[in-house]
């Protein structure tokens, strides 16, 4: 039996941020790993895959599409998928690796198996129970299941079977427009495949802006995807090589069935908690499955800790980075903080969206008096330079302070322009502090500041 300050259950990035950190504030650290590899969902069947599949799959469309516009002429490249999935492999590989070496680097024992917490201040791993002063939990979670669909990871599939399909299919539905039905959904197209998403709501993507959802959803149609909104999945019927789809849509109850020879379910995750022994030990739950913990992530067991996609927030590889960092600090009597009301969402289709803080309608809601700081990509000249001059950046800021109070874009590089208006709003920054700042040119980041003088006097470049 061995003893350690703190075990962290799940190395995802969660886990194994919460592991590092410990280690780096002096605290003894092991972390437990069912999986063969390191770096959880994210690493292996989630951000980091979907991201490589979607890299290549982008510059496929690039040659096909935009090449010959610029003078580059000659055959465009054909898909040698099992090419395709090795080169996503091998980026699943350096990155998991890449975690390895850093527990190595930060002495932090990999304890291999299953882990579970038979009484608090305990954790056993197969047969051996090692001591810890305090747990933190970080098992994550997995997709969530839709009634009446039986999902196969073979014609019926999770986005982690769909990201090792044995070829293109010819035609893919997918059930649900939220971040990873659209981001998928776009590889297969992009990859030749006939897609069609299916969504229960009236608009893709629930949470964002709904202009945003409005240009995003006609930008896809545009890349060949087709939409069925407001319709509710019955069921589907898979044989070994296809499947139907079986769905009513909610204006009037009419049935229908769709042919497809892969179904991709993309409802949504839930917290994956099975065998940790929580309910024995008492560890309070929500209705949702969630682990319930206070504001410095300790469940209701003194001693143990839950972050990441297990707890209530955005399931997203960053907050649970953030809250892994902040529970470790606690844990070493440190303040440890996170700003839920700065986290950003990326969806990683061509273009890029991206999101922080709050969306109009939230602030309508609120009855907050706000002002919009609109620029449209088509005033930016490196964006037209690559043919990206669809989308805008929409600024929102307080209407009588100026404040920064949220952010939306659609364009190009969009997920890594959105960082330069979260510090802004980390630093309580105002709508002028951006516009005021020199923003190198050619750059797409000119377009969020135009966005922020549009906030003001106005934008020049519209
Ligand atoms: C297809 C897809 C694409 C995504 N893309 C993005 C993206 O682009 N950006 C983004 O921010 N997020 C993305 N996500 C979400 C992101 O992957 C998760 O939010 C993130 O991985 C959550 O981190 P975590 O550490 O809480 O849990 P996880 O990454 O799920 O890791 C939990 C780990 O704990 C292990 N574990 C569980 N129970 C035990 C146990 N009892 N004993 C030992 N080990 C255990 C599991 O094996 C797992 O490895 C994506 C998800 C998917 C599925």
């Amino acid at each position: 039996m061995a003893s350690y300050d703190v075990i962290v259950i799940g190395a995802g990035p969660g886990g194994y941020v919460a592991a590092i950190r410990c280690a780096q504030l002096g605290l003894k650290t092991a972390c437990v790993e069912g999986r063969d590899t390191l770096g959880g969902t994210c690493l292996n069947v989630g951000c980091i895959p979907s991201k490589a599949l979607l890299h290549a799959s982008h510059m496929l469309h690039e040659a096909e599409h935009n090449f010959a516009k610029m003078g580059l002429k000659g055959k465009s490249p054909s898909v040698d998928w099992p090419g395709m999935l090795a080169y996503k492999d091998d980026v699943i590989g350096q990155n998991t690796k890449g975690v390895e070496f850093l527990f190595k680097k930060n002495k932090i024992d990999w304890l291999k198996g299953w882990g579970s917490i038979p009484e608090a201040g305990k954790v056993k791993v197969g047969d051996e129970v090692h001591e810890a002063k305090n747990i933190i939990i970080a098992s994550g979670s997995e997709a969530a299941s839709l009634p009446g669909v039986e999902v196969d990871e073979k014609i019926v599939v999770t986005s982690t079977g769909a990201l090792e399909l044995p070829k293109v299919p010819k035609k893919l539905v997918v059930i649900g427009a939220g971040v990873i039905g659209l981001e998928l959904g776009s590889v297969y197209a992009r990859l030749g495949s006939e897609v069609t998403v299916i969504e229960y709501l009236d608009a893709v993507t629930p949470g964002m802006d709904a202009e945003v959802q409005k240009t995003v959803q006609r930008m896809l149609k545009k890349q060949g995807m087709s939409f069925i909104m407001g319709a509710a999945v019955q069921k589907t019927e898979a044989t070994k090589t296809k499947a139907k789809v079986h769905y009513k849509l909610r204006k009037d109850d009419s049935e229908h069935v769709l042919d497809a020879d892969v179904v991709l379910v993309a409802t949504g995750r839930k917290p994956y908690t099975d065998g940790l022994g929580l309910e024995a030990l008492g560890v309070e739950m929500s209705q949702r499955g969630q682990i319930k913990t206070d504001d410095h992530w300790q469940t209701n067991v003194k001693g143990i800790y839950a972050i990441g996609d297990a707890i209530d927030g955005p399931m997203l590889a960053h907050k649970a980075e953030d809250e892994g960092m902040a529970a470790a600090e606690v844990i070493a009597g440190k303040a440890g903080h996170v700003n839920y009301g700065v986290i950003p969402g990326v969806i990683y289709t061509h273009p890029e969206v991206a999101t922080v803080g709050k969306t109009e309608d939230q602030l309508k809601e609120e009855g907050r008096a706000y002002k919009v700081g609109k620029f449209s990509f088509m005033g930016n000249g490196r964006a037209k330079a690559v043919f990206a001059g669809d989308g805008f950046v929409k600024l929102l800021a307080d209407k009588d302070t100026d404040r920064i109070l949220g952010c939306h874009i659609i364009g190009p590089g969009a997920g890594d322009l959105i960082h330069e208006v979260c510090v802004a709003m980390e630093f309580g920054a105002s709508a002028e502090d951006l516009a005021m700042t020199c923003h190198a040119h050619p750059t797409y980041s000119e377009a969020v500041r135009e966005a922020a003088l549009a906030c003001g006097d106005g934008a020049i470049h519209s």
